[in-house]
């Protein structure tokens, strides 16, 4: 560590492994209390409006007889909650300070990717949140920056911009550096955030890939975002150097499932030199999910025994 204008700078973040997330958001990162609207079918048997959560919508949404989206208005109205406009963009950031609050007073307990998120940030690592959701690319990124203001310690933030300006250094021979603000910013702009039912981002995904289809939205997502860390590692020629590894955590097993297939068939293929880690954490009981190795030995050259990791 070296300072410079009374500023750190962690020049050991040089030495690091090359390690980075994909995060799903809800129940993975924070348990939300975003409700999806149903109908319910009740005993009389007329339909019901009915407000679930996203962790019964996992358990209901397969029991087609008994719960359908609202009859006006189908799937977008159910998913109303989970859009900006109308007051949407600040019912998210509402309900993320809401959820932080309810951790921080020990009333719910963090998601099991809510310390690998912390830790992520403290550390300067590059990142991105993919999500089902349909907000703005931008509102995401502000539910972000209210975690790093709202969970983050002082002494975690003063870690986080050390550290940011060490990569500054390091990846972009920075000898001066901007505000706190500026380098945060900077910072942010480097990680991607995308709540794939957004119409731009289904757009973007339709022009440049044909499908615009939820599914291939949030594969498109992962995509880009691994094309995104291999463009910047081949920038240092460390690709080479240092084992790499993109770890993926979602709590939803059809996700889970998607993922580790589209891995192992497309993205694997197309970087055989990155590992891919799949974090299953919809088991409440595991604290941290269950880690999937699914392919990739994380080094180009240097290939570990199967099964060493
Ligand atoms: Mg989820």
């Amino acid at each position: 560590m070296t300072c410079h204008n009374q500023k750190k700078i962690n020049l050991e973040v040089a030495e690091r492994d090359f390690k980075y997330y994909i995060f799903d958001w809800d129940d993975n990162i924070l348990k939300m209390p975003t409700k999806i609207h149903l109908e319910r079918l009740s005993p009389d048997g007329t339909w019901e409006p009915v407000a679930v959560s996203t962790g019964v919508f996992a358990v209901v949404r397969e029991k087609k007889d008994e719960y359908r989206p609202p009859a006006d208005g189908g799937w977008e109205a159910a998913y109303r909650d989970f859009r900006d406009g109308a007051g949407g963009a600040n019912l998210f950031l509402k309900e993320t300070a809401a959820a932080i609050e309810k951790i921080k007073s020990g009333e719910e307990k963090p998601g099991p990717s809510f310390d690998t998120l912390r830790r992520t940030l403290r550390e300067g690592r590059i990142f991105a949140i993919v999500t089902a959701r349909g907000h703005e690319s931008s509102t995401v990124r502000r539910a972000v920056k209210l975690f790093i203001d709202s969970v983050l310690e002082p002494e975690e933030r003063e870690e986080m911009m050390a550290n940011l300006r060490g990569y500054r250094r390091w990846l972009d021979k920075r000898e001066e550096f901007g505000t706190d603000r500026e380098e945060l910013a900077y910072y942010l702009s480097m990680c991607h955030f995308n709540a794939v039912t957004h119409p731009d981002f289904r757009r973007r995904v339709a022009r440049k890939s044909g499908d615009g289809s939820s599914e291939n939205a949030k594969k498109f997502a992962i995509r880009d975002f691994v094309a995104h860390v291999s463009h910047i590692l081949q920038r240092t020629g460390g690709i080479f150097l240092k084992p790499v590894s993109i770890g993926f955590s979602d709590d939803d097993p059809r996700n889970v499932q998607a993922v580790a297939s589209f891995i192992s068939e497309e993205l694997s293929r197309s970087f055989p030199a990155v590992k891919f880690v799949v974090y299953d954490t919809g088991d409440p009981s595991l604290a941290h999910g269950r880690k999937i190795v699914v392919s990739g030995n994380g080094a180009a050259g240097a290939a570990p025994p199967a099964g060493a990791q």
